[in-house]
C-alpha cells in the first residue's frame, strides 16, 4: 500500500509525484503512455516588464468567454510566477526572456526551453525522482473507495492488477482521442473522469473542447500534427481553395479561427484532400495555411521543427502552403476541483483523499484556452495536488 497513488504519467501526474515525494509520502504512479505533455512547446509565465499577474488573469478570463472559474484562474496566474525561479527558460543575449505571443495574450508571455519545455520538464522531474516512485505501466480501469482506502484496478497487470493507497491524484488528461481526427495520442479517452464520476465526482463544461485550428490534414506523414498558430504573427495567412486570403485578424483567438475555417469549408471554399493510396478514409476538406510570407530566417530558426517535418513529407513550406483543418486538441471541461485540487461532488463537498490536476480538471479555461495555459496549469496544479495528497487527510 502507498500513501499516494497517481493515475497519469503526463506533466500533471509527474509534477504531483514530485510534490508528494517532497511531502514525505510513498508514491506509486500508473500510466499507459506519456499523454500530450511531451508536445508542450511553451507555457505562459508573466515575466515581461509590462506584464503582471493581473494582466495574465484578465487575458485568461477574457479568452474564456465568461466560463472560467475566477478562483482557479487566480491560483494559476499567481503561482505561475514561481516557475521562473524554478526553470531556466530561454533568454536572449541581452538577458531578457525569449517570448512568444500566443493567441489571446495581450503581450508576449510564452516561455520555453528549446521549444520543448514539456519534454524538458518531464525528463527533469523523472530524473530527480529516479528510484523514489514506483512506476506501473498499465491502463487504470476502475477505482473503488472503501472507507479510507482506495483500490485501483488496472490492466494489463504488472503484478496482481490492483494497487491500494490512502490518497489518489487523477491526472489522466483529456478525452480528445475519442474524436476521429485529433492531434492527441489514443490513450487520452477520459478514463479518469469516468473513474471519479463513479465515486460521485461532479463534472463541469463537458461540452467544451478546444479545437486547434491548424492541424495538418495531409500529406499522410504529417497528418494530425499541429502547426503552431504563432506563425500568424510572423506573416502566415489563411487561403481558401481559390487562393483568396481570409481571416486577416492576427489577434483572433483559436476558437474564432476554427469557426472561420469551418465557415469557409461550409461555404464550399475548402480545399479537398487527395485520398491517401490504400486508405479507406473519405476525402476531407481543409484550408491552406500559408507560411510563405514568414521571413525565411524566422522559419528556419523559430519554426525549424515544422520546416524539417514538412521537408521530410516532401513539402517546402518556404514556397508551398500547408493543408490544415481544425481538430479537437484540449478538453476544457472535466472534473470539478477547488483551489486545493480536491475533487468535488455536485453539492460542493470534497471526496476525501481524491485529487485531480491537469487537463482532466475542468473550469479553468472556460470556453476557450489561451495557448500556453495548459502547460502552466499542469505545473501549478500538479504541484498543489501532490502536496495536498501527501498530507493524508483521507480520514
Ligand atoms: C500537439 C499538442 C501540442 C501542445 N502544445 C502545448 C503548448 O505548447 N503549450 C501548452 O500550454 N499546452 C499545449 N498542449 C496542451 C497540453 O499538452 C496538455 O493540456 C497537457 O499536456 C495535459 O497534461 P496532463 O498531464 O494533464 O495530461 P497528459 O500529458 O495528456 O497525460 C495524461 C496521462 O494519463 C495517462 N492515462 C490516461 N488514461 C489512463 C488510464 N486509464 N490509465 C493509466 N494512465 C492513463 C496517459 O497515458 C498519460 O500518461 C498541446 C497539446 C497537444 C496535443
Amino acid at each position: 500500500m502507498k500513501d499516494v497513488l497517481i493515475i497519469g504519467g503526463g506533466l500533471a501526474g509527474w509534477r504531483a509525484a514530485e510534490a508528494a515525494v517532497k511531502g514525505g509520502a510513498s508514491v506509486c504512479l500508473v500510466a499507459n503512455g506519456s499523454g500530450n505533455s511531451p508536445d508542450i512547446h511553451a507555457i505562459n509565465v508573466p515575466v515581461r516588464e509590462d506584464d503582471s499577474v493581473e494582466r495574465f488573469v484578465d487575458d485568461t478570463l477574457r479568452s474564456g468567454r465568461g466560463g472560467c472559474d475566477p478562483e482557479l484562474v487566480e491560483v494559476l496566474c499567481r503561482e505561475s510566477v514561481k516557475l521562473a525561479d524554478e526553470f531556466q527558460f530561454d533568454r536572449n543575449p541581452d538577458g531578457t526572456y525569449k517570448l512568444l505571443q500566443p493567441l489571446g495574450c495581450s503581450v508576449p508571455r510564452c516561455v520555453t526551453i528549446g521549444h520543448k519545455v514539456g519534454a524538458y520538464a518531464l525528463a527533469k522531474i523523472k530524473r530527480d525522482l529516479s528510484g523514489k516512485v514506483e512506476v506501473v505501466h498499465g491502463r487504470a480501469t476502475r477505482l473503488d473507495r472503501n472507507f479510507t482506502l482506495y483500490t485501483l484496478h488496472f490492466t494489463p497487470g504488472d503484478g496482481d492488477g490492483t494497487l491500494t493507497a490512502r490518497s489518489v491524484v487523477i491526472a489522466t488528461g483529456g478525452w480528445c482521442a475519442k474524436y476521429g481526427f485529433s492531434d492527441n495520442p489514443p490513450e487520452l479517452r477520459g478514463d479518469g473522469i469516468d473513474m471519479a464520476v463513479s465515486l460521485g465526482a461532479a463534472t463541469v463544461q463537458m461540452d467544451k473542447v478546444q479545437y486547434e485550428p491548424t492541424v495538418a490534414l495531409a500529406p499522410e506523414r504529417v497528418r494530425c500534427i499541429p502547426v503552431i498558430t504563432t506563425m500568424l504573427y510572423d506573416g502566415a495567412t489563411f487561403r481558401n481553395a481559390a487562393g483568396d486570403e481570409f481571416l486577416a485578424d492576427k489577434h483572433a483567438n483559436k476558437d474564432e479561427i476554427s469557426r472561420a475555417i469551418f465557415a469557409e469549408i461550409a461555404a464550399g471554399r475548402g480545399v479537398q484532400t487527395v485520398e491517401a493510396r490504400g486508405s479507406s478514409r473519405p476525402r476531407e476538406f481543409g484550408v491552406w495555411f500559408d507560411a510563405t510570407g514568414v521571413p525565411c530566417e524566422t522559419l528556419d530558426t523559430v519554426y525549424a521543427d515544422t520546416v524539417r517535418r514538412y521537408q521530410d513529407a516532401g513539402v517546402d513550406i518556404h514556397k508551398e502552403p500547408m493543408l490544415v483543418a481544425p481538430a479537437p486538441h484540449t478538453s476544457l471541461g472535466g472534473l470539478v476541483i477547488d483551489k486545493r485540487c480536491r475533487v468535488l461532488r455536485s453539492d460542493g463537498t470534497p471526496i476525501k483523499g481524491l485529487y485531480a490536476a491537469g487537463e482532466v480538471a475542468g473550469g479553468i479555461h472556460g470556453a476557450n484556452r489561451i495557448g500556453g495555459n495548459a502547460g502552466t496549469e499542469t505545473l501549478v496544479f500538479g504541484r498543489i495536488a501532490g502536496e495536498e495528497a501527501a498530507k493524508g487527510e483521507n480520514a
